[in-house]
């Protein structure tokens, strides 16, 4: 097996995300000395983290390699790849190395491919699997140029879980810190809690235009559609997503489900999320909708429809109800849950179930 970089991006913290430790695993796995090029502003917690398993690990460290910047990540991982020589050059498919690492492939006349899901050897010789036109066939390739880059979708390996070591001492490789237009300033992100899109939770919640229509009564019901769902978020953890039509509404400026936005969309044109179960709710079940449902592996729908596009073998269960009535009975039960979780651990239970 031919030598293999992994580049990785510490976060704030120093520490490393959970798509660095399943790429490292990834890289692992292929069998051929794994050498990591870590960049951020201090890389010691995360080099110990490593250091068991990597045959070396190189460095680009100090304030200008802290932040995600083109210029400065370019540069620091170019550096990298010249340092360590290597022909395959993986990285977790960040949106920080998504940005950088198409220009660097480009200044060392390698090539990359994106969105890979799995790399493995394949008569001898590393294969990347990865699903093509928006997730409908899926594709194994290998490629004779070299270094050859490949970014791997967070969620499809096992992330590293060697013991860290104590400390590491990486090789640091100076970069000249590159002329900068792009000056960050800070993050702007919601309060902890009120983010709805969560890529580590159980439950993927999907919510559709149906929230918003008229019901049997004649009238629309937006101010409880908003307090149903966030209830159920909260109680739940799961994360949100929203059909087209939903989020489409939102972005019109309406007075629908105003936490709804595009990043929420699921889909041919949003996104393809990997949760271990959807619930879908006033949703249609249109292909274009459920081709982003590719890799949930247990779907559910509740629709007033016994004839929507779920009933049709889109879904493992459909329950044809009130998607009002359901959700404001499953708060009931979430919190009857909680509140058995909170007496159970006051008495010294901690084996307390998950509720999904
Ligand atoms: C090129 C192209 C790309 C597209 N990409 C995407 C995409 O990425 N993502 C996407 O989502 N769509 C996409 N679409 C649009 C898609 O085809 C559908 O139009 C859209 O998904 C419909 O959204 P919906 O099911 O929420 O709304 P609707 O079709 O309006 O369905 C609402 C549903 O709610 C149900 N309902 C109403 N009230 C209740 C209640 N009280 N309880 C239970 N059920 C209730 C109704 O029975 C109905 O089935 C795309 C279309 C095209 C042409």
């Amino acid at each position: 097996m031919e030598p293999i970089l992994l580049l990785v991006h510490t976060e704030a913290d120093g520490a490393l995300a959970k798509p660095a430790l399943e790429a490292f695993a990834a890289a692992l796995a292929l069998g051929g000395p794994v050498t990591v090029g870590l960049i951020g502003r201090e890389v010691q917690y995360a080099a110990a983290q490593m250091e068991g398993a990597a045959a070396r690990i190189l460095a680009v460290t100090g304030d200008a390699f802290a932040e995600p910047r083109y210029a400065t990540d370019a540069a620091a991982a170019e550096a990298l790849c010249r340092a360590a020589g290597a022909p395959l050059v993986l990285a977790a498919a960040t949106s920080r190395w998504a940005r950088a690492l198409p220009g660097v492939a480009s200044r060392l006349n390698g090539r990359i491919d994106t969105h890979g899901t799995r790399i493995a050897l394949h008569n001898g010789v590393p294969a990347v699997t990865r699903w093509f036109y928006r997730q409908r066939m899926e594709g194994v390739l290998t490629r004779a140029e070299r270094p050859w880059f490949v970014l791997l979708e967070a969620g499809c390996a096992a992330p590293y879980a060697g013991l860290a070591g104590e400390t590491a001492c990486p090789t640091m490789i100076d970069v000249a810190v590159p002329a900068t237009r792009t000056t960050v300033q800070g993050v702007a992100a919601p309060p902890a809690g009120q983010d709805t899109i969560r890529p580590d939770a159980r439950l993927l919640f999907v919510a559709g235009a149906g929230w918003t229509k008229k019901q049997a009564d004649g009238a629309v019901h937006v101010g409880e559609a908003e307090q149903l769902i966030r209830g159920f978020l909260d109680a739940s953890g799961a994360s949100l997503g929203g059909s087209k039509s939903l989020v489409d509404l939102s972005g019109e400026g309406q007075a629908v489900l105003p936490f709804m936005t595009h990043l929420n969309q699921i889909g041919q044109t949003g996104a393809t999320p990997r949760h271990p179960k959807g619930l879908s709710t006033c949703c249609h079940g249109e292909e274009p909708h459920v081709v982003g449902w590719r890799f949930i592996t247990e779907r559910r729908a509740v629709n007033l429809d016994p004839n929507c596009g779920w009933a049709r073998g889109k879904a493992d269960v459909v329950y044809v109800a009130d998607a009002f009535a359901v959700i404001r009975k499953l708060n009931e039960l979430l919190a009857a849950f909680s509140h058995r979780r909170m007496s159970l651990n006051a008495g010294g239970n901690t084996r307390a179930e998950s509720p999904f």
